[in-house]
């Protein structure tokens, strides 16, 4: 019996309402809150039943998500509006009470910056307060950790070698459009590239290393590594690691797209003048290209995303791959959503779960694979994102000598 208090009427967002509201169960009363209410209503509108209470909020004020959060009185708050926001929301939640979860790392807006230290800053508040935050609960980051804490469960002594490998072989039909929040999405994808290695990170060019890999009923798509948020989390959590990276496909078309974009300037975060106003670039690209939420009508194929492990058992080496792959249309069909912002509600919505059944609650600042993935892996199916694995597999890379 637990009241959520979800932030962000976005592509996520919407997901997560369906999705608790699938889980009435354990999600008994249910509000969306964001930056527009008339995008609120829609998505509790598409829901039907009056599940869903909406509210108008500014997160970024933290009065004003006090005075919300007060008002509605929720076990906890789901935060999927968008990275600038965690440090207020989590504000928040220390002032009234409730427990935090969110998809994706803090960032400041005037540098393109993902690192955990901020939120990691928190722990003893969180700890003191006798409450929890869940930090990173999407897929990557989200299962992704799930994911490599359940090989280390329950197939690995020690896991050595990580590839964290995020494939979108969809077609939205769109000349060029992201799939999540375009101006986060950008700013993770034009950043240098970075990858842990023999205990150090090094440091590539943007998209500079790539290569075809092989994705399950997907085929060969060029992917590219990126840096990505969860490995900073699991180089810390997953002992005897020699080397974790994170790849990402982008076709052809995305990066001819992306490097024009970026070459005329189009993707600067550093406010010009314009017209006697200030205007970032990258704010007003996104403001011209398609919102997320709306891509999901017509978008065939499928995302892939998995972890290719290799390690030790029983003193042998061993290699295992484990991934879902989700379906536009089928995601489009059962909540009006395309499949990254499904594959990203359905993980928030089961850590809420997770936490307010008390599976995976204790008081403090915490990435998902500090936690017993079983309970979460049991139910991820069941709610739309079945799973699978495979052992001594090949696996996409021939590069595990170090
Ligand atoms: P969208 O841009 O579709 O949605 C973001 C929503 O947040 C919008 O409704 C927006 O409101 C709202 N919002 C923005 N600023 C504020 C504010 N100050 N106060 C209240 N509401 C605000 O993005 P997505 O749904 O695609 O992404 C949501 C989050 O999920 C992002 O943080 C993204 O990084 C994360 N994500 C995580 C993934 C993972 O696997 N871990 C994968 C994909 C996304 P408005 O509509 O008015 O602009």
């Amino acid at each position: 019996m637990s009241k959520v208090l979800i932030i962000g009427a976005g592509g996520v967002g919407s997901v997560v309402a369906h999705k608790c509201a699938q889980a009435s169960h354990v999600f008994t009363d249910i509000m969306l809150a964001s930056r527009t209410k008339s995008k609120c209503d829609a998505i509790a509108a598409s829901i039907g039943g009056n599940k869903i209470k909406t509210a108008a909020v500014d997160a970024d004020n933290v009065p004003e998500l006090v005075a919300l959060i007060k008002d509605f009185q929720p076990a906890m708050v789901i935060n999927v509006a968008l990275p600038y926001q965690d440090l207020t929301i989590m504000d928040a939640c220390l002032e009234t009470g409730v427990h935090y979860l969110d998809t994706a790392n803090y960032e400041p807006k005037d540098v393109a910056k993902f690192e955990y230290s901020w939120q990691w800053a928190y722990r003893e508040k969180f700890e003191k307060a006798g409450l929890m935050a869940l930090l990173g609960c999407g897929f990557d980051p989200g299962v992704s950790g799930i994911f490599t804490a359940h090989a280390l469960k329950h197939h690995f002594d020690e896991i050595h070698y990580l590839d964290i490998i995020d494939c979108n072989a969809g077609d939205h039909g769109k000349a060029f459009a992201t799939n999540f929040n375009p101006e986060i999405n950008i700013r993770e994808i034009t950043q240098n590239g970075r990858y842990w290695q023999k205990g150090e990170w090094i440091e590539t060019q943007p998209l500079e290393i790539h290569q075809p890999i092989n994705y399950p009923n997907i085929g060969d798509k060029e992917s590219y590594l990126l840096y990505h948020e969860e490995l900073e989390s699991l180089v810390i959590n997953i002992p005897h690691l020699k080397r974790a990276r994170f790849w990402m496909t982008f076709s052809q078309n995305y990066i001819t797209h992306l490097r024009v974009l970026e070459n005329v300037g189009m993707t600067g975060i550093k406010p010009i003048k314009f017209q006697g106003m200030d205007i970032v670039p990258l704010e007003f690209l996104k403001a011209v290209l398609p919102e997320p939420s709306s891509l999901g009508e017509g978008y065939k194929g499928e995302t892939s995303i998995g972890c290719q492990i290799k390690g030790l058992k029983d003193g042998q080496e061993k290699t295992y791959y484990i991934w879902n792959n989700c379906d536009h249309a089928a995601c489009y069909k059962e909540v009006g959503a395309q499949a990254v912002s499904y594959t990203t509600g359905v993980p928030a919505m089961l850590g809420a779960m997770m936490m307010l059944t008390g599976e995976w609650m204790k008081p403090g600042v915490y990435n998902v694979e500090e936690f017993n993935p079983d309970p979460f892996l049991s139910l991820l199916g069941e709610y739309g994102l079945p799973w699978h694995e495979k052992v001594n597999v090949p696996l996409a890379f021939n590069d595990y000598n170090l």
